[in-house]
């Protein structure tokens, strides 16, 4: 039989009719055999995130002030659930240890992962499937980082015993039995961790938009959304600022070359987005597979007479800021010029240090920073094989009056990147995807 991992996001479960809906979802396909929830989400825009209400909790804890109000109505949350599901469930033991280990500073990463062990035990409950605590079969090693190997050998046993499971998104455990947390957003980790273990044929990730858009909505209205994306794209797009899935979830999967579907909780007859490795075909008709962008970018440009003969000139450069912990975005050369594109906010506290450096290991002509730039991709894998994109690219911005400061094209082909103004960041983007989406 086939392997659907399915993980359900906050708002995908925020409250006892979201519950409902993502029950019919999953009895929907009895592949559907490994579960992994968020913490519930927001029911409304002012709404607190659970997990919010427990970093609260600690933060309360920590200040020596009284945390009942928080921890409260958090158990209200849990309460309202589980009595309009009616299922005969109680979480009360529950959450008096929790609230004792938080009171007797049990840790930040603890404090917020409770959110989805809870929301799991719950969940589990209600769809009849084994529950499996994330914090036995999830591992970090002592230094933080996430133990793939250990994690996906004990995982696939421990799923081999397990038909249908539920398992709790976003922590896992270190080596001396503490939890541990991803970054926030993490549950899509833990989703792609399962499907990795579970050999998954499909890796469904739910949450409240029916895939990717090919443009952030807030500044292209009506973007339309995409239907294929290869692993390699969407790096390229959630790097300049798309996002829908936390960026580490793309390992597990692709390393075990299974496909990612994003799904919409409150739209599930949407086919959504498919993530998948590679494809040949490619949309034709808009050529491109979506643009993103990003302001805050400064650029450093330096001269120099016959920079082209001075070797090791890069190297120095680049030295300087490998010393002072500073990556770069490009690095865009001319015969006698080089530029440094790089975060503002990276440069901020290096700003001077990092000029007198240069200065003194390459001794420039002229050296000078701008700020206020923004940066924007255009991503497609369909660029290879049709001609004139750049043209195209460039020939929208022109009629859009947008000044182009900066152009880089990624050396696979994959994506075009434009530096322009933060002023005509907004412009650009709505006019190169007027360009390509009639
Ligand atoms: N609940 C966690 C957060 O709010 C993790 C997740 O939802 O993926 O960040």
């Amino acid at each position: 039989m086939q392997v659907k991992v399915v993980k359900f996001g906050g708002s995908s479960l925020a409250d006892a009719e979201h519950f409902k809906q993502v029950a019919s979802i999953i009895h929907a396909d009895e592949t559907r055999r490994y579960v992994v929830p968020s913490a519930p989400g927001k029911r409304f825009s002012e709404d607190t995130k659970v997990t919010d209400m427990l970093y609260a909790c600690y933060d309360l804890v920590r200040r020596g002030e009284d945390m009942t109000p928080v921890f409260d109505q958090i158990r209200a949350r849990y309460n309202s659930i589980i009595e309009e599901l009616g299922i005969d469930c109680s979480l009360e033991d529950e959450l008096t240890f929790v609230r004792a280990a938080l009171q007797h500073n049990s840790g930040r990463d603890y404090a917020a992962s409770r959110g989805e062990y809870l929301n799991g035990i719950v969940l589990a409950k209600y769809l009849g499937f084994d529950f499996i605590d994330a914090a036995n079969v999830i591992f970090f090693r002592d230094d933080g980082s996430f133990d793939g190997e250990h994690t996906n050998a004990v995982l696939r046993e421990v799923l081999q015993r397990h038909p249908r499971a539920v398992i709790p998104g976003f922590y896992g455990s270190m080596p001396n039995g503490t939890i541990k947390t991803f970054s926030r957003g993490g549950s899509d980790i833990t989703g792609s961790i399962v499907a990795r273990a579970a050999e998954a044929d499909l890796y469904e990730n739910w949450t409240d938009v029916s895939g990717f858009l090919m443009a952030d909505p807030r500044i292209v209205k009506n973007a339309q959304p995409i239907d294929t994306i290869t692993y390699r794209e969407l790096r390229e797009l959630s790097y300049m600022g798309a996002t829908v899935l936390h960026e580490d979830a793309i390992f597990p999967v692709r390393f075990a070359g299974i496909p990612i579907n994003i799904r919409n909780t409150n739209a599930p007859a949407d086919a959504g987005t498919m993530i998948v490795a590679e494809t040949d075909k490619y949309d034709t008709e808009h050529v491109i597979t979506g643009i993103a962008g990003k302001k805050g970018f400064s650029v450093i440009t330096i001269e120099k007479d016959m920079m082209n003969a001075e070797i090791g000139f890069g190297r120095r450069v680049l030295g300087v800021l490998e010393e002072e912990g500073i990556s770069f975005e490009h690095l865009p050369s001319g015969i006698d010029t080089m530029s440094v594109v790089l975060n503002t906010h990276e440069l901020e506290e290096h700003r001077d240090r990092l000029l007198t450096r240069i200065c003194t290991k390459v001794n420039p002509d002229s050296i000078s920073v701008e700020d206020g730039l923004a940066l924007i991709a255009v991503v497609g894998r369909g660029m290879v094989k049709a001609k004139g994109t750049a043209a195209r690219v460039f020939r929208a911005a022109a009629d859009a009056s947008v000044n182009i400061r900066m152009i880089d094209q990624g050396s696979c082909e994959l994506n075009i990147i434009l530096g322009v103004d933060a002023a005509d960041f907004e412009h650009a983007m709505q006019a190169i995807y007027a360009e390509f989406v009639k």
